[in-house]
């Protein structure tokens, strides 16, 4: 199956790329803070945005169409430096798996691509339940960005990484260092990483849609025009079948 356009203009692979998959239901600011800071603190070539098909991690609940959520990440990414989407996710029939995913892209760039796996901690305290998990681990870095609500110091309870200075563990979330990097088996590393507070979520939006009200810069001006274009997130499937 080929895969979507990830070149660069020169038409060579990009060297080291960050991938940051997500529902992206939708997109919004800190998605793109983030990537941008990532991506400059560790002099990236280019982040791939890969919204998810079929996502293991998240009931179907309020999920938008796979194809609107493609939509809204290509026009969020239009004029942003560094930043691209991919399809690969969405056009694979099933269940999207982070592993199988970074198989795919491993074998269409080889060797001459570096992966670095970009994710929120909030999620990542979750990776025991990943797929194949281990094998995740050792095949690509990895770049943990905080988030509010989750503390570096629950990294010390997750089983398969290895043992993780809590001290340091501390420094980074009282903000006495950004950074901390440590080793992963098959020469891979884990980038641990304080970015500015950004308290989006996909959630909060969803619930100010429904609820009427305003976006206030929570996402990219085109994105919220397309949302309201469509009419999505309107209305409330949680309560869908619970009639009083
Ligand atoms: P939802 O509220 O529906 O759970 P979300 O806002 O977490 O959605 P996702 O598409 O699930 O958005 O996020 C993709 C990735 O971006 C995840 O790794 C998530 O942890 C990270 N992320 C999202 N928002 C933030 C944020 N405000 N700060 C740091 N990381 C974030």
């Amino acid at each position: 199956m080929p895969l979507a356009r990830t070149t660069t203009p020169t038409g060579q692979s990009p060297r080291k790329i960050g991938l940051l998959g997500g529902t992206f239901n939708p997109i919004h600011r800190c998605h793109l803070t983030l990537a941008h800071d990532v991506r400059q603190r560790l002099n990236l070539d280019q982040i791939l945005f890969i919204p998810t098909g079929d996502p293991p991690h998240k009931h179907a609940v309020d999920l938008a169409p796979a194809e609107d959520r493609l939509a809204m990440v290509t026009l969020a990414l239009e004029g942003e430096p560094g930043l691209a989407v991919s399809d690969l996710e969405i056009r694979r029939p099933g269940i999207s798996y982070s592993i199988d995913t970074v198989t795919l892209l491993q074998q269409e760039w080889g060797a001459s691509a570096e992966l670095y796996f970009l994710v929120g901690l909030d999620a990542f305290l979750d990776l025991s339940t990943w797929r194949r998990a281990g094998d995740l681990l050792s095949s690509c870095h990895f770049v943990v960005v905080s988030r509010a609500g989750a503390s570096f110091t629950e990294l010390s309870r997750v089983e398969l990484l290895p043992p993780l200075d809590n001290v340091a563990l501390r420094d980074l979330e009282s903000s006495r260092t950004d950074s901390l990097v440590f080793e992963l088996p098959a020469a891979r590393r884990l980038f641990l990483l304080a970015i500015p507070p950004c308290l989006v979520s996909a959630t909060l939006i969803r619930e100010r849609i429904r609820l009427g009200a305003g976006l206030d810069g929570l996402l990219p001006a085109q994105v919220e025009s397309y949302i309201l274009r469509k009419g999505l997130y309107r209305e409330n499937h949680h309560l869908a079948g619970f009639k009083s």
